[in-house]
């Protein structure tokens, strides 16, 4: 068999409107570089029919893989059932919703062949909601401080990995992935580039804000203990004051005997204090949860049905009518 230079993995979550355009036009782009490609859809347990679109496409062109979840797993497990799926010397992750442009393959591709194991493409914040854009910006600051590894603004997951950057990726084993840090992780030349955003083709983004916040506490908490060192320094800044104003009230009374009021400071100091000590049990509990869900060694998904499983039924068993049937007894 030839061997395949250029794998593309597309995550998508009820994308059924727009995974045709987006199709064609990644596959004009592929063409133009000429290196024998495969594209490995993945439908994330989407609802609006983007696995019958998917299902054609396979049909339609040998290049096409898919495989689909038996329900909605999220991005992260998505691009790791991609990697598990993709052969290519290469391996390009995008979205499905155009907003990583395929025209901007062959530059990755190229700068591929220059040696760089991975090639980001970070978008700038054109035309995006100024609270947004600030949040972001004030969260990659704290992140950069916080993490260990080095997450730039603006890289998401349009990027190209070559084939030892992808195995070092799915060697990693942890149940809550967040691909961004992981990417970092594994190291290894990279080189990053900066293009125009561009909104949505089609359909509407799944990241409503909350989800967003969640993805951003994943993204602190998965790859360090700091939050839980810095609990220990205000612990210990804390006991330090307390220390010292024992002190000052101890000397107080001995020099002006005993005072009875003191209620208003008495209640500021609980207040304040199970307020932090709740906020730390709130990160400790984090980690156990964590460590919790690890334990488990749950997979990351379930796969209802591949292009593999799917042709081998087409040309093996019962039409698929009495196959349903069967399934609903
Ligand atoms: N996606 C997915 N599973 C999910 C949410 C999103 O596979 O649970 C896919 C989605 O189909 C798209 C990509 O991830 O191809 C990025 O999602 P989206 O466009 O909603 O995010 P945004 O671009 O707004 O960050
Ligand atoms: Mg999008």
């Amino acid at each position: 068999m030839q061997e395949i230079g250029i794998s593309v993995v597309v995550p998508c979550y009820d994308e059924a409107e727009v995974v045709g355009t987006f199709h064609a036009a990644l596959t004009a782009e592929l063409e133009l570089i000429g290196e024998p490609y495969e594209i490995c859809y993945v439908d994330d347990g989407s609802r609006d029919g983007t696995a019958e679109r998917l299902r054609e496409l396979a049909v339609s062109a040998p290049q096409v893989r898919y495989t689909s979840f038996s329900r909605n797993f999220g991005k992260e497990a998505a691009l790791l059932a991609g990697l598990r799926m993709s052969r290519g010397t290469a391996v390009i992750l995008m979205d499905a919703d155009l907003q990583h442009p395929p025209n901007l393959v062959h530059r990755m591709v190229e700068l591929y062949r220059r040696g760089y194991d991975q090639v980001v493409a970070r978008r700038d914040r054109v035309g995006e909601g100024i609270v947004r854009t600030a949040v972001s910006r004030a969260y990659y600051r704290l992140v950069r401080r916080f993490m260990d590894v080095e997450v730039m603004d603006g890289a998401g997951d349009f990027r190209l990995l070559s084939r030892r950057a992808v195995d070092a990726v799915l060697s990693l084993q942890e149940s809550k992935r967040f691909s961004k840090g992981l990417f970092s992780w594994v190291g290894f030349e990279t080189v990053s580039f900066t293009y125009h955003n561009v909104c949505r083709a089609a359909g509407r983004s799944k990241w409503g804000n909350r989800r967003l916040i969640d993805y951003g506490i994943d993204g602190i908490l998965s790859f360090n203990s700091r939050p839980l060192r810095l609990a220990i320094h205000t612990g210990m800044w804390l006991l330090l004051s307390a220390l010292i104003y024992t002190a000052w009230i101890v000397i107080r009374a001995v020099v002006n005997g005993v005072e009875t009021p003191g209620y208003a400071t008495l209640m500021a100091a609980i207040v304040a204090l199970s307020g932090i000590q709740l906020a730390v049990l709130g990160v400790i509990g984090e980690y156990v949860g964590r460590i919790y869900h690890e334990a488990k060694r749950r997979p990351h998904y379930v796969v209802r049905e591949t292009s593999e499983t799917a042709s081998l039924q087409l040309r093996h068993t019962l039409p698929f009518t009495s196959a349903t049937a069967q399934t609903k007894q």
